[in-house]
C-alpha cells in the first residue's frame, strides 16, 4: 500500500468508504508516474464541512505567507491552509532575503553597485544559459520593492547587508533582526489575521477539485478525519517541495539511508502530486536541492561538521577507493560539494593526524570532536586506523587499492601539481602521519528547490507550457531560477524568490477573479 505521510492511501480509502461526497474531483492524469499519484483512482472524500474563498494559498512559510498577505491586501477572499500545527514551515529557519537597490542597501552603503547584470553573470554563465533570465530579471526588478513592502507589513530586518559569510559573490543578503525568520514570518501572520484571513492549521489540503481542467476548489483533511471542501476560484500551492518525503526522494534516484533534513517537518510533496495531478509538468530531475554533506549521526551544525565536511586539504575516494575530484570544489560555490559527493555511490573522506592537528589550531574542540565521532561511529561510517590498509578494512574499501590512491596522492602533493584534478598547490596536504581517518559522506537535505514547472506569471504550466487555469505554484514547490544547483552565488535569492513568487501569484490571481 502506498502511504503519503501527508495524506496516507489509508486515510483516502477511509474517506471513500464513508460514502458522504462533495464535489467530485475530476483528476487529469499528470506528468508523474502513476505511484505519485492519486488520480488513477475514483476520488471521493467524506466531506463534513464546506467553505468558499476567492483563493486558497496551501502552505503558510515562506512564500505561502507573502502570497495570502498580497491576495488579501488587494481585496481577495482567503483561506490559508497549513499541515502542521505551527505556522511558518522552513521560512522559520531562514535568515534573510535577497534585494538589490533596497533602502538598506543604500542606507548600509554596501552593496549600491550591483545591477541585473552582476547577478545574471553570477547565475546564468553558471548554469549555462540553461535557465530561463526572465525569470531572474523579475526578481531583480521587483526585489527592491518586495523588500519595502515586507517592511511596510512589519518584517525586521537588521539593517545588516553582506554576502552571507562570504558564500555569496554579491553583497545581497539583508538578514532579519537576529538572523530569524521569526522576525519575517511573525508579523506577516499578524498582518494576515489584521486582513480578515481565515488560517487553519493541521489541515492539510489534500486534492485540487477541478472542473473541465480549470481549478474550482480544494479538499483539506481536518483533524477528526473527515475533510473540509473549500470552493474556490484559485488555488496557491506552497507547500515547500518534497524533501521530507523518503518515497519521492529515493524514486529522483537519493538514497536516503543515512540522509538527514535540516529543514522542519512536513514538506511531504503535497503541491508537486497536486500539480501533476491537474496536468503539471513535473520538472523535478532538473530543479535542485538546498544539500551538503556531511556524516550520519554527528551534529550537522558543531564544529567538526564546518571544519571537515567542506573539502578543501582532504582526500576524498569513492567506494572503490579511487580519487574522483578535486576535493576544494566547494570554493566556487558551496553547492559543489555536494554534487561531486553525489556523483558517486558512495563518498569518503580522508585525513590523517598531521592535518587534524593544523586544522585544530583555528577549529576549538576539534580533536576532541574527532575522537568522539570515532568512538560513536553513529552509522558505521567513522573510524579511525594506524595504517592505511587497517582503515581501508573497517571502512569496508579494498585495502589495495586505498593504499595505491593514498600513494598517488602523497606524489602529486610532494610534486606540488594536482596533475589528476588540478586541485590548488596550497589545497594538497599529504597523508604521511599516523593515525589515519575516514569519515563516510553522506548527505543532508534541507530543502527540495522547484520541480512544478510554472510561467512568470506563477501559473502552473503543462509540458506544453498551457497554464492550468487557477492553480500557481510559488517558493520552493515551482522554483525556476536554478538548474542542478543551489549556488548561494546570489545570497537568499531562494527567500527573495519566496516572496516574489507569492506576490506575483497573488496578483496574478486576484486579476482573474
Ligand atoms: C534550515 C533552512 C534555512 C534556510 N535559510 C534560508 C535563507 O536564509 N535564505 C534563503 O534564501 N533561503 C533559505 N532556505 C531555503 C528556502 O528559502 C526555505 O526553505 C523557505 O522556507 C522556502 O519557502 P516555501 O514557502 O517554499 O516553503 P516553507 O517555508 O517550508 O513552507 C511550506 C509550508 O507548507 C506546508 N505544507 C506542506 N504540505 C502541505 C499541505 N498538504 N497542506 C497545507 N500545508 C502544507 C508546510 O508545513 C510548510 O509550513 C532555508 C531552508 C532551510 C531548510
Amino acid at each position: 500500500m502506498k502511504e503519503w505521510k501527508g495524506i496516507s492511501r489509508r486515510d483516502f480509502l477511509k474517506g471513500a468508504a464513508a460514502g458522504a461526497v462533495g464535489v467530485a474531483a475530476v483528476g487529469v492524469l499528470g506528468g508523474c508516474s502513476p505511484s505519485e499519484s492519486n488520480s488513477d483512482e475514483a476520488k471521493s472524500y467524506n466531506v463534513s464541512e464546506t467553505k468558499s474563498a476567492d483563493i486558497v494559498v496551501v502552505g503558510s512559510g515562506a512564500s505561502g505567507i507573502c502570497a495570502t498577505v498580497q491576495a488579501a491586501e488587494l481585496g481577495a477572499q482567503v483561506i490559508l491552509l497549513e499541515s502542521n500545527s505551527v505556522l511558518g514551515g522552513n521560512g522559520i529557519l531562514t535568515e534573510g532575503m535577497f534585494a538589490i537597490g533596497s533602502s538598506l542597501q543604500k542606507a548600509s552603503g554596501v552593496g549600491t553597485y550591483i545591477t541585473f547584470r552582476e547577478v545574471i553573470a553570477t547565475e546564468q554563465e553558471f548554469f549555462n544559459y540553461r535557465v530561463n533570465a526572465l525569470f531572474w530579471k523579475d526578481l531583480v526588478e521587483n526585489s527592491a520593492d518586495n523588500l519595502e513592502w515586507l517592511i511596510k507589513n512589519g518584517v525586521k530586518f537588521s539593517g545588516v547587508v553582506d554576502n552571507y559569510y562570504g558564500l555569496g559573490k554579491i553583497e545581497v543578503f539583508h538578514w532579519f533582526v537576529d538572523g530569524s525568520g521569526k522576525n519575517f514570518i511573525e508579523p506577516m501572520v499578524a498582518k494576515a489575521e489584521e486582513l480578515g484571513v481565515t488560517i487553519l492549521t493541521k489541515t492539510p489540503a489534500a486534492d485540487l477539485i477541478l472542473d473541465n481542467g480549470k481549478v474550482v476548489g480544494i479538499y483539506a483533511k481536518k483533524d477528526d478525519d473527515s475533510y473540509l471542501q473549500i470552493n474556490c476560484k484559485a488555488v496557491i500551492l506552497a507547500t515547500g517541495g518534497y524533501a521530507n518525503n523518503t518515497e519521492m526522494m529515493e524514486a529522483r534516484g537519493y538514497d536516503m539511508t543515512y540522509a538527514i533534513n535540516q529543514g522542519n517537518p512536513g514538506h511531504n510533496g503535497d503541491g508537486l502530486r497536486m500539480a501533476t495531478d491537474a496536468g503539471g509538468a513535473d520538472v523535478s530531475l532538473q530543479r535542485c536541492f538546498l544539500r551538503e554533506p556531511y556524516s550520519y549521526g554527528i551534529h550537522f551544525f558543531g564544529t567538526m561538521t564546518q571544519a571537515i565536511h567542506r573539502g578543501g586539504p582532504f582526500l576524498w575516494v569513492n567506494e572503490n577507493a579511487e580519487r574522483y575530484t578535486n576535493e576544494d570544489c566547494g570554493a566556487f560555490t558551496p553547492g559543489n560539494n555536494s554534487n561531486a559527493v553525489h556523483t558517486q555511490n558512495k563518498s569518503f573522506l580522508i585525513f590523517d593526524q598531521s592535518l587534524l592537528d593544523k586544522l585544530a589550531q583555528n577549529v576549538e574542540n576539534l580533536v576532541e570532536d574527532v575522537e568522539e565521532a570515532v568512538a560513536k561511529c553513529p552509522g558505521d561510517n567513522i573510524y579511525k586506523a594506524d595504517s592505511v590498509e587497517e582503515l581501508a578494512q573497517k571502512a569496508g574499501l579494498d585495502p589495495e587499492a586505498l593504499v595505491a590512491t593514498v600513494n598517488r596522492y602523497n606524489q602529486l602533493c610532494r610534486q606540488g601539481l594536482d596533475e589528476d584534478f588540478n586541485k590548488a598547490p596550497e589545497k594538497m596536504h599529504e597523508l604521511a602521519t599516523a593515525p589515519y581517518y575516514i569519515f563516510r559522506q553522506d548527505l543532508s537535505f534541507w530543502t527540495s528547490i522547484g520541480g512544478i514547472h510554472t510561467n512568470r506569471k506563477m501559473e502552473v504550466i503543462n509540458e506544453a507550457g498551457v497554464p492550468i487555469p487557477g492553480l500557481y505554484a510559488v517558493g520552493t514547490d515551482g522554483c525556476e531560477l536554478y538548474r542542478e544547483t543551489y549556488t548561494m552565488n546570489v545570497p537568499a535569492s531562494c527567500n527573495g524568490n519566496n516572496c516574489n513568487s507569492g506576490r506575483t501569484a497573488a496578483k496574478n490571481a486576484v486579476a482573474s477573479l
